[in-house]
């Protein structure tokens, strides 16, 4: 398959640049994967309703970005690495006209972070017809659809699983003669997390894997028209009125026959990250009727009510640990400060740091209130550990800023198991509750004292039911099967079984 002359993408290729994630300390944190937006509003300018959009959803990923437009005739695209910001000029958005937009912030869990063909959308021709695509999530049976694809002469030009995806629904559109059928009969075949949204030159389609692992809203704009979107925040800023989540194996098309929607899989048992509501999505957001800030305070008050301690103050690591250091105050009565503040702009910057900058670790990131934080017996409250280095370096932080006392609050259990669904956690052995327990991860990190969340106090604070999570990487639970040679990849090897 072939892109027709005039339809490439519209940016030179990128040389590869060193990967900043080796340079700058890796988060130790889950990272999230990816941030959806389209919009179908003819008369609007849709591009720049994307690009703030887009905005909105930069937390959910930094290294490219990038906005599709359909105008009735074909798909032209925009997009780069970097940050929404540094991506788009006035003239990329004045040259994107039309009645269709698709926008798309990555963090890469597959393929390539530094590659430009690896950005989003993901530009591809079924026959005559461009389309582009977009995806949040992570397929788990890629290997085995590329391997079956490559056996049909079919080239690749990508390493994402995002590529598969819109091969597959060229090749059964073209099968079928309907892209709709095409999108159907790829959902059948297609296994693991995707909230995907694609754009024709004349529709916006949307649709979401039968687990509904990955969120998906649908919203409506005051003036005509429809936004898809990751998370209500990318609504709230285009003045979109949230209509409801797209459900778990639907797909909706948006078009000029307005809004069709089809149950395209049944749904599997509901499994929405968990993470989501502890750290993932932005406190603003909504999801399951429940605003993620309030969700995060409850998380913080079950903490102080689980996990008491006699302290002066309160801090959150920011961002999501500081609704939850709210909650601790209110339902511990110690006050609340703000202890660190975030350098919110570091991102995953391309410019190589040197040495002695990147020696600075943690503080590249965070500084401390020296004035607010010395002689403090503090509650540090924050949303996760995973390999424990950042966690060991915020202590030492801390204390060389006067704290005389640090005592983490963690508003999840112990990850002890990999996700497989999108997010960059590391393989089992990296992840330090899988090796060592809550006393001697205390001891590495240096601090007095060490408490995590329950995982059913964490459930309560969303106000929805155990049965509508994933939570495999506190229980390893997946709920959709992971092949042998994927799980052997980042499972150790008596998990492996
Ligand atoms: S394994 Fe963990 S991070 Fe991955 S989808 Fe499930 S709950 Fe979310």
């Amino acid at each position: 398959m072939s892109i027709p002359k005039g339809h490439l993408p519209c940016l030179p290729e990128q040389p590869d640049r060193p990967d900043c994630s080796e340079c700058l300390d890796r988060p130790d944190r889950p990272e999230e994967a990816c941030g959806v937006f389209g919009v179908y509003a003819p008369d609007e300018d849709v591009a720049r309703l994307t690009y703030f959009g887009l905005h909105a959803l930069q937390h959910r990923g930094q290294e490219s970005a990038g906005i599709a437009v359909g105008d009735g005739e074909t798909v032209t695209v925009t997009k780069n690495l970097g940050l929404v910001s540094r991506v788009f000029t006035e003239s990329d958005l004045d040259s994107l006209t039309g009645d269709i937009a698709l926008g798309h912030t990555r963090y890469s869990t597959t393929g390539t972070s530094t590659s430009w063909e690896n950005a989003q959308p993901h530009l591809s021709a079924i026959g005559d017809q461009v389309i582009a695509l977009a995806h949040n999530g992570n397929l788990v049976n890629t290997s085995e659809l590329r391997d079956s694809l490559r056996g049909n002469g079919v080239r690749l030009r990508s390493t994402t699983d995002s590529e598969v995806i819109a091969t597959l629904i060229g090749h059964f559109t073209q099968r079928h003669n309907h892209i709709r059928e095409g999108i159907r009969d790829t959902m059948k075949l297609i296994r693991g997390a995707y909230s995907v949204a694609l754009i024709t030159e004349e529709a916006l389609y949307a649709f979401r894997d039968p687990y509904g692992v990955r969120p998906l809203v649908l919203g409506e704009l005051p003036l005509g028209g429809w936004v898809v979107s990751s998370e209500t925040c990318g609504l709230d800023i285009v003045g979109a009125r949230f209509l409801r989540d797209l459900s778990p194996g639907e797909m909706v098309k948006i078009s000029a026959d307005g809004l069709e929607a089809e149950q395209s899989v049944p749904a599997e048992k509901p499994s929405l990250c968990i993470f989501e509501f502890i750290y993932f999505a932005r406190p603003d957001s909504v999801l399951h009727d429940c605003t993620l800030y309030e969700a995060r305070r409850r998380m913080g008050a079950a903490l102080a009510e689980d996990a008491p301690v006699e302290a002066d103050l309160v801090i959150g690591v920011p961002d999501s640990g500081v609704p939850a250091a709210a909650g601790f105050a209110q339902a511990s009565g110690i006050p609340f400060g703000e202890g660190l503040v975030k350098n919110r702009y570091i991102g995953r910057t391309f410019i190589s740091p040197t040495q002695y900058i990147r020696q600075q670790g943690i503080r590249l990131k965070l500084n401390p209130l020296r004035h607010v934080i010395a002689g403090k017996r503090l509650v540090v409250v924050d949303d996760s550990i995973v390999r424990g280095n950042t966690s060991r370096k915020l202590v030492e932080l801390l204390r060389d800023a006067g704290a005389a006392e640090v005592h983490m609050r963690i508003t999840s259990p112990p990850v002890r198991w990999p996700c497989f669904f999108g997010i960059d956690t590391d393989s089992q052995e990296q992840l330090i509750a899988s090796a060592m327990s809550v006393e001697e991860i205390r001891e590495h990190i240096g601090a007095d004292s060490l408490a995590f969340l329950r995982l059913e106090d964490v459930v309560a604070a969303t106000g929805s039911s155990v049965s509508d999570f994933c939570m495999a990487c506190f229980d390893g639970e997946y709920p959709v099967e992971i092949p042998e040679s994927v799980r052997r990849g980042k499972l150790s090897l008596e998990s492996c079984g």
